[in-house]
């Protein structure tokens, strides 16, 4: 992730991220209380540019609120400091990750100082020919009345993690998340769209990480004239579905080849997924409407 010459963003100053240091007693470290983005950064004619950028920020701001954790920084400062960290370490296609971390608190009670930190590292596009096979996890995802589940707050990773773990012990490549009702949920880090007899559905929000991604697939999804359906859908469905993928900042959009013992039987080249990748990848690197750029 970094070098001897990588730098960060650190509580407003450009240090070396190999002399960069946190307080081993800060309150994330022991207890996941703290909040992060991940965010991607493209090359295009224009240079490189930071894919809704302010979006990410706002939601690491919502994120910050809803979890009461204190929250002072600038969304556009942020935003300016990402551009200059990827000029700074040249960095072209990139990964951004911004993470809110508590002072030292053994305590349980709310922080009164956060620091927050950029880093970023080279990552080239994934180029989405692969498809998944997932297996349907044995954890659900965690009851919006235990977390808030719309926010991206370190601690429910481990969530994200075990399901992880599991789905690869057993030789596939990713989980399949349900709610703590048993309707589809997301990925560990990704949301869910499938499609049946040419209609589009995915799970609405309310159990979910409300993604960018999937907002930006909605958004594409209507420019073609897609319908698509948010709603609370059992694993029955999805299995009967003609197609499906996963989509998020990491994995953009990305087709699902089976889930457990069910392929999907739409090749994915004549899937609608397959069209909304072609349309997402070309949307990332558009030079119009641009906020932020290098
Ligand atoms: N769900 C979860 C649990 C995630 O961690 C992510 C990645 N942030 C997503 C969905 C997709 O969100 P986005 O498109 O904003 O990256």
């Amino acid at each position: 992730y970094y070098n001897d010459n990588t730098l960060i963003y650190l509580d407003g100053e450009f240090v070396k991220a190999n002399e960069a240091s946190t307080d081993l007693y800060s309150q994330t470290l022991h207890y996941g209380y703290g909040v992060f983005e991940g965010i991607r950064a493209y090359a295009t004619e224009d240079g490189t540019q930071v894919f809704k950028s302010h979006e990410h920020y706002e939601r690491l701001k919502r994120s910050a609120e809803l979890i009461q954790i204190p929250f002072d920084y600038d969304v556009q400062a942020l935003v300016d400091a990402t551009d200059e960290l990827l000029r700074k370490n040249k960095l072209t296609d990139a990964y951004v990750r911004p993470l809110v971390f508590c002072d030292p608190n053994m305590t349980l009670a709310r922080p009164n100082n956060v620091s927050i930190m950029i880093c970023a590292w080279e990552w080239g596009a994934y180029l989405g020919d692969k498809q998944l096979r997932l297996t349907v996890s044995s954890y659900c995802r965690p009851h919006p009345r235990s977390i808030k589940i719309e926010a991206k707050v370190c601690g429910h990773y481990v969530n994200s993690i075990l399901a992880t773990n599991e789905a690869k012990d057993k030789g596939y490549d990713e989980a399949l998340l349900l709610d703590s009702d048993g309707f589809l949920a997301e990925g560990p880090g990704a949301n869910l769209f499938f499609e049946k007899d040419g209609v589009l559905f995915t799970p609405q929000l309310g159990n979910i990480l409300p993604g960018i991604t999937r907002a930006t697939v909605l958004e594409l999804a209507e420019e073609l004239e897609m319908e698509v359906q948010q709603g609370l859908f059992k694993p029955n469905e999805l299995f009967e579905a003609d197609s499906a993928f996963y989509c998020g900042t990491a994995a953009e959009v990305i087709g699902i080849a089976s889930v457990d013992e069910t392929v999907f039987p739409k090749t994915w080249k004549d899937s609608l997924g397959r069209k909304l990748q072609d349309a997402y990848s070309k949307r990332v690197r558009e030079t119009s409407n641009v906020l932020s750029k290098n």
